[in-house]
């Protein structure tokens, strides 16, 4: 199609997510991407800095990946879960549970990094449930984001995106940025603790990254003391890893950093390479047990159309062979060091504050006359790189670089290249 008629039909019948149709600038026509690069309909080369929104691991179209999903297609497209298995699914869970933290050994698949949460929040408020001992308190971090359903929504921040919905979410105990101070948010813990712990089901986090609040790094000492406080109540605690799993901050999952095994996982987006969407809620032995019974209103009901879809299991199985590669782990400390020098090079400008960096995730904030997601210069910002071949999305204020493994020293090196220059730049 020749790019005037599809951004037309575009502009006519498509909704686009997280996108104010007014005065939104024209979606950018992309017809093929390949390695760290997105190719568009009138021949441009745009260096992928953000991985699509965080999902993009190695790189667009990876042959593997691409290999495993062609040949998965012609073999087995799709069956109901329910009541069926198929190899795909078997040795996905196989592997997520060998690479997770060790004792998460069950592994319940779903669509995306929302219900991946749903299904997390469900199995904790049902375990009490199941023990015959009724809880419904969740404590989540203040800044959280787990996605964009209700129940993800609810043990989210309050924010610009959830305003017009706040009246209709849950209520949850809310616990301080653990980035602004780790002190505080364990003495809240251990207050709602001392308060309410008896009605308190589950504590849910985002380890070591809050990833949309704004790309907030916090400890692993905190991390630690989160799980030692929740072990010692026998309160599940939720590891969010949807962003931060599969080699985002280092290790396969942040919650290594900190020798941390949660009782429930979720993951998502980087799951099957970028290709497909899958979710997965990994939950210990022991929550699991609670499930079993002769009563099948134990059961846990919940399912999705598409559950274990045998095609994104194989582009997971794909993925995770490719993540496992030394030259994986190497490529990693690579960006990891990339960064450091880009973001060292940045600090020393009068604009730039809050550089910060937890494995391939770097970001900083730009001074602005308006904070938070809607400050306009982040758009302009995003404008400005796209000029120069770079596709960034900055949090507002807070610009954020995620780049896929295969991304080039040269290439992340130009990202921090155009940016510095947009910072140079006379102020409007
Ligand atoms: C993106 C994200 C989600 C939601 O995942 P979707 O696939 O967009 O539904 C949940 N939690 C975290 C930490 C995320 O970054």
């Amino acid at each position: 199609m020749e790019t005037d008629a599809l951004l037309a039909l575009d502009a006519r019948h498509v909704w686009h997510p997280y996108t104010q149709h007014r005065g939104a600038p024209t979606p950018i026509p992309v017809a093929r991407a390949e390695g760290a690069y997105l190719y568009t309909t009138d021949g441009r080369r745009i260096l992928d800095a953000i991985s699509s929104w965080w999902v993009t691991l190695h790189g667009h179209a990876t042959p593997e990946i691409a290999d495993a999903i062609g040949q998965q297609a012609r073999t087995l497209e799709q069956v109901i879960f329910a009541g069926c298995t198929h190899e795909p699914a078997v040795r996905l869970c196989t592997e997520l549970a060998r690479v997770a933290p060790a004792g998460l050994r069950r592994v319940f698949l779903s669509d995306d990094g929302s219900t991946a949460v749903e299904v997390a929040v469900k199995m904790a408020l049902q375990y009490w449930e199941n023990r015959g001992e009724p809880r419904r308190l969740v404590a989540a971090l203040e800044n959280a984001y787990h996605g964009d359903t209700f129940g993800a929504m609810s043990v989210s921040a309050r924010s610009v995106y959830t305003a017009s919905f706040d009246p209709m979410l849950f209520d949850v105990a809310r616990l301080p940025d653990p980035s602004e101070g780790g002190a505080a948010t364990i003495d809240a813990l251990d207050a709602l603790l001392g308060t309410r712990g008896r009605e308190l089901a589950a504590v849910i986090v985002e380890p070591l990254v809050l990833g949309a609040g704004g790309m907030r790094m916090w400890d692993e000492a905190t991390l630690r003391a989160i799980a030692e406080r929740c072990r010692a109540s026998a309160i599940p605690l939720i590891a969010d890893e949807v962003m931060t799993g599969f080699g985002r901050t280092g290790p396969l999952f942040a919650c290594e950093r900190a020798g941390v095994t949660p009782d429930l996982m979720c993951v998502s987006k980087g799951i099957t390479g970028g290709f497909l969407p899958l979710g997965a809620t990994l939950a210990t032995d022991a929550l699991f047990d609670t499930f079993l019974s002769d009563d099948r209103r134990r059961t846990l009901f919940h399912g999705h159309s598409y559950t274990a879809n045998p095609i994104a299991c194989a582009a997971a199985l794909a993925s995770l062979a490719l993540l496992e590669a030394p030259a994986c782990t190497a490529a990693r400390a690579r960006i990891e060091a990339a960064h450091r020098r880009g973001l060292a090079a940045l600090a020393a400008h009068p604009r730039v504050s809050g550089t910060r960096l937890t494995g391939t995730i770097a970001a900083f904030e730009i001074a602005s006359p308006e904070r938070g997601y809607l400050a306009g210069v982040g758009r302009a910002l995003g404008a400005f790189a796209l000029a120069d071949g770079v596709l960034l999305r900055p949090l507002g204020d807070t610009c954020y670089l995620l780049p896929p493994y295969c991304t080039s020293d040269d290439d992340l090196a130009h990202a921090y290249d155009v940016v510095a220059r947009f910072l140079d730049q006379p102020r409007p």
